[in-house]
């Protein structure tokens, strides 16, 4: 195991605020970071999220709003922010492709990759979508149209250009692949990846600035800017050159979405090739996830915001579901009554009712308790295995199994009907002890409820119902 770990999520476009659909990745890669923060010390962890604020996209939506496009950028910035916080987001930077020091380093990782070779000018011509930001092939289409955005127009073009050498990096992503099987992850990803690693062609990587006002200037030519990926993907080394950690000594661990896992396992190994910088050891790729059965999308109206389900219903609680039934490697679904029935028969109905009844009863027998395990030995035993992998979901059905045979010693052992003072405190004492192993397994998924229920035990502050009815 390296001695540190770098994460980092996608860094969301400012065209528009983020939903549920954004901030299920967050939350899995927050869990992550708690996790890790146990498991390697808090010293040796490194969060990072953000937005992505350049591109022609969002200079359009500025302009039909008739706002300058910074307060533009800055207004959806600071509520993606306040999104992600009302998660309770651990994050060590909220990165902004506007700061100047990222400004900074994206110009000098273009430098760097030109002066090793790798970029040159040519003609581009074809193929553009809009909503991507991205050029296009024929076969990519459906019906001429991008399958990401099915209402925008394809766009044909034709204009001078830098180019990225990308087909002369098949051979390194090949031996990439080959001699790092958890490269991408999970495994399906990874094959759907490992298939177009001898496809890959030279892509441009600039756009003249009269079609695209709104970026960081290229370096070698100030009539160009750089295009969205050598602009957006270099957040990750901007905030891993602070914190000092783009080393060998660091796992680099990215999620992202499926949309984008293209341009992180194949592309962006490949400039970092390029320009001299460590290699990622880990990029993982979570599905989709759609609300009611359709696709989540603001112009078909069917948008659920992560503050207005935690206002509702309280934090931990959408951390559990997403958690638990987010799209970690299948597309999953959302609904309003799916997560009620999760609430109820998961956590008030469960967890909820395991504590209430052990805390009465050992309040009723008099008895306190203290936590006397480390952290990171409970957790190494039951769950580095899947969490090693990402998979919060196996973690939490580990969990829960360990709830359920707790509820099952209890109602075998009947501790309210046992006259014996020492046999009562011995049977207690069993059950609360693996009730407080729980809550601490629990800490990096749901942290402030994990802390509510040592604090009840251990603190005897009284108690209060975890899970209030909805
Ligand atoms: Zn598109």
């Amino acid at each position: 195991m390296k001695k540190k770990i770098l994460i980092t999520t996608a860094i969301d476009y400012v065209n528009d605020v983020i939903h549920i659909g954004h901030a299920y990745q967050k939350i899995l890669a927050d869990c992550i970071a708690r996790y890790q923060r146990l498991r390697r010390g808090e010293n040796n962890v490194f969060f990072v999220t953000g937005t992505d604020e350049h591109g022609q996209k969002v200079f359009n939506v500025a302009k039909e709003k008739g706002i300058d496009v910074k307060q533009f950028v800055d207004e959806i910035s600071k509520k993606d922010q306040e999104q992600q916080d009302s998660l309770n987001i651990s994050y060590d930077r909220f990165i902004r492709t506007t700061d100047e020091d990222h400004k900074r380093i994206a110009t000098e990782f273009f430098k760097k990759v030109y002066d090793a070779g790798y970029i040159y000018k040519g003609t581009y011509k074809g193929l553009y979508c809009e909503g991507c930001e991205e050029y296009k092939t024929e076969k990519e289409l459906v019906d001429g149209r991008c399958t990401l955005h099915p209402n925008g127009e394809i766009q044909i073009v034709e204009e001078e250009n830098y180019f990225f050498k990308f087909s002369e990096f098949r051979a390194f992503l090949k031996d990439l692949f080959d001699k790092n099987s958890d490269f991408v992850l999970p495994k399906q990803r990874f094959n759907d990846m490992y298939s177009l690693v001898d496809k890959v062609e030279d892509i441009p990587v600039t756009r003249r600035k009269e079609k695209l006002p709104w970026g960081i200037e290229c370096p070698i030519d100030s009539n160009h800017v750089l295009w969205v990926w050598f602009d957006a993907l270099v957040n990750y080394l901007t905030f891993g050159l602070q914190k000092n950690c783009w080393d060998s000594d660091t796992q680099i661990v990215h999620f992202l979405g499926k949309d984008n896992a293209r341009m992180h396992a194949l592309l962006w190994p490949s400039m970092l090739k390029a320009a001299g910088y460590e290699i990622p050891s880990n990029v993982y790729v979570n599905a989709f996830l759609s609300l009611n059965g359709k696709k989540i999308s603001k112009s078909l109206g069917n948008v659920v915001s992560p503050k207005e389900l935690v206002e509702k219903y309280g934090v931990d609680p959408v951390r559990y579901y997403f958690l638990r039934y987010g799209p970690i490697v299948e597309d999953s679904d959302f609904s309003e009554e799916h997560f009620k029935s999760v609430y109820n028969g998961d956590l008030a109905n469960g967890l909820g009712n395991t504590v209430s009844r052990l805390f009465k009863l050992s309040d009723r027998a008099k008895m306190s308790f203290t936590v006397n395990k480390t952290y990171n030995d409970i957790l190494r035993q039951e769950l580095t295995q899947t969490l090693d992998l990402f998979r919060v979901d196996n973690a939490l059905e580990i969990i829960w199994k360990r709830l359920s045979n707790l509820d099952k010693h209890i109602n075998e052992n009947e501790p309210w009907s046992i006259k014996d003072e020492s046999k009562l405190k011995g049977v207690l004492g069993y059950e609360v002890g693996e009730l407080l192993e729980v809550s601490i397994l629990l800490s990096p998924f749901i942290p402030d409820i994990s802390q509510n229920i040592l604090d009840m035990f251990s603190k005897k502050v009284s108690a209060y119902p975890l899970f209030p009815r909805i």
